[in-house]
Parts: structure tokens; sequence; C-alpha cells
């Protein structure tokens, strides 16, 4: 993971934004670390950041300055003592928690200490029975910073081992403001920001996202096309998975320099410890995530439209409230990762049709 360089009068924890009481938290702990923490929380609102920064601190000799060798190294994601794991499948495996348990039981290369970052561990399952001794009492001189989207059943006994941060998604104001401090306008950050579902990274893509727009419009138009039909239906759900496809350009494009830069390295110092894969399934997995994200999107923009209706009139109340908990229903779907086509056939053929509006 890489962050941002802190500016010349911030120190290791600025370039983590907009979450000042996870920053507070890891601040206090620096003095004196215990063996594990865990990040709850979704990606995007600054918990890779954040761990980089907390690594940062606890390698540096002033306790995070910012501007030393070892905060500059932890920062770029590149100190020998603040190693990532991110598991390259779907699910960790077995052969992930032994390479866990190497990593930690390893010396520190340079100090007294080293920082273990383990990125994506709510889909830790199976294999936490097997990490458990080995994260609740690893070498005195390693520190966990476990990263979890959310805490499943499988996680539980791990983060009980932790001092555990529950971290909230951003907030569309804090998005928004961040943005603009970025220098992007305040009307084009308000709808990136509305759009980008609590995540920074998310919010920064829809900057350069050029279809945002119309992708709300096609969502949102739904319900007037619905005619009871399946052969309708069939259409929409292509055209709006065609939208979906669509809108991971701009995150192609930035993977793609990725992995030039990648290609570069390798081309000036070989193969061998290039992270080849790692940076392809971390590619994947983004690709994955925004595909999912950009889905909740739809429904939550279809979703506002029957509510929008309801709140407009009284027609029909029994079945708007309907559409909205059956798409609520559909958006949850998601994360068990469904035939996308199938689930927005079967959601739409529920939808009952609603009047066109003018001022949309
Ligand atoms: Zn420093």
């Amino acid at each position: 993971m890489t962050t941002e360089p802190p500016p010349a009068d911030g120190d290791a924890f600025t370039a983590v934004a907009g979450q000042p009481g996870l920053v507070a938290a890891l601040r206090a702990a620096v003095a004196a670390p215990v063996h594990a923490y865990l990040l709850a929380g979704p990606a995007g609102a600054g918990t890779a950041a954040a761990a980089a920064a907390f690594a940062a601190a606890l390698l540096c000799p002033s306790g995070g300055c910012g501007h030393c060798r070892d905060c500059r190294l932890a920062l770029a994601g590149a100190h020998p003592d603040a190693v990532t794991f991110e598991p390259e499948g779907a699910y960790l495996r077995l052969v992930d928690a032994e390479e866990i348990s190497r990593l930690a039981a390893r010396t520190p290369v340079e100090g007294r200490r080293k920082v273990l970052v383990l990125t994506q561990f709510h889909r830790v399952r199976e294999v936490g029975p097997a990490l458990l001794k080995t994260i609740e009492e690893p070498p005195a001189s390693t520190v966990f910073v476990i990263l979890a989207d959310t805490v499943p059943p499988e996680l539980v006994t791990i983060a009980s081992r932790c001092v555990r941060i529950d971290v909230a998604p951003l907030a569309p104001s804090t998005l928004a403001e961040l943005l603009v401090g970025e220098g992007v306008a305040p009307e084009q950050a308000r709808t990136a920001a509305e759009a980008a579902a609590g995540s920074l990274d998310r919010a920064r893509l829809l900057v350069s996202d050029a279809g945002l727009a119309a992708r709300r419009q096609a969502w949102s138009h739904l319900p007037e096309r619905l005619d009871g039909t399946g052969a309708t239906v069939a259409v929409a759900v292509s055209e709006l998975l065609d939208l979906v496809e669509a809108a991971a350009e701009p995150l192609r494009r930035a993977q793609a320099g990725a992995a030039a830069e990648l290609e570069e390295r390798v081309a000036a110092s070989g193969e061998r410890g290039s992270g080849r894969s790692r940076l392809e399934a971390s590619q994947r997995r983004a690709l994955r995530r925004h595909r999912t994200d950009e889905l909740r999107f739809g429904l939550a923009t279809l979703a506002r439209r029957y509510r929008d209706a309801l709140v407009r009139d009284d027609t029909d109340v029994a079945a708007r409230v309907g559409a909205v908990d059956a798409i609520n229903a559909a958006a949850e779907a998601l994360a068990r990762n469904p035939n996308e086509p199938l689930l927005l056939q079967a959601l739409f053929l529920r939808l009952p049709p609603l009047p066109r509006e003018t001022n949309r």
C-alpha cells in the first residue's frame, strides 16, 4: 500500500483523511502498542492509509514524524519492517496462514520492531483457528494491524484478541470536502461524494468518470420502462450491466498504469520479488469491488426513486413499499456473489412501473 507523502508541516498521520477518531486512537497507541489491532471498516474509508501511517509511527524513532527515512519508507509501502500481507485468492487458505505465521516469527530486519499489516481479513473463513495462536502471542517485536471490511463470525475470535477500532464509512459531506481540498470543483465533488458509498478511493475515481450522471439517469428512469414483460426486463438488465462494465474504464486505466510501472521495474531489476501475481490479484479484486459498488449505487438510486414516489402521492403504496424492500434485499444479496443478470431480472420483474417524471 502506498500513501501520499505528508506535507512539510505534517506527520505520518497527515495523509489519513477524514477519520479524526481513528487517527486519535492510533496516535494514542504509538507510545505503548499492544500485539494486535483490528481496524474494522469498509475499504476506502481510510483503513489502509491509517495502517501505513501507524506502521510508520511505530517504526519511527520519534513516533511518526513523517519525514525520517523510516516514516518515508513505511508510508511508501517499502519499509523492510512494515510488511503488508494481502491474500491472493478469494478467501484465505492454509498456505496464507502459514505465510503469515512465518512472517510473524521473522526478526525485524532493521530495528527493534516490525509491523505486519494483514489486509482483507473479513475473508479469513476457515483458517481463523490456524492463525489464532500466532495473532494472540506473536514474538514481542511483532505488531499486527489487521484490516477487515466487516467482522464475520469466523473473525470474531481473532477480533477478541485484538484492540478493535471500528471505522465508519466517510460521510458524503466529508468526502466532498476532501475532494474540494484536492482541487475538484464543488458541484462535481458533491456528485461524486454522494455516489461513493463512503469510500474516498471510489469518490476519487468517480470524479474522472464522465458517465456517472448518465448511469444515475438510467437507473432512476428504469421504473418508467417496466411493462411487466420479461423481454423489457431482459433488455433493461443488459443495458444497465453494460453501463456498469463501462464504468470500470477509469479504474482499468489506473490499473494499466500500475502494471506498466511494475513491468518497468521488472525490466530494470528482474522478475524475482516483483509482486506481479499479487498486483494482478489485487487488481482483479479492485475490479470486482468496483462492480459491486456500482451495482449498489444503481440499486440505491432505484430505491430512492420508489421512496420519492411514495412521498409524492399515495397511489400503489403497498407495491412501492414492497419495491423498496425487494431492492434493498437485492443489494444485500450482492455480498454473496450472485449471478447478477438473474438477480436483476428477478428483481425488475417484481417492481411496479412508475409514471414518467418530467423534472428528473
Ligand atoms: Zn519519522
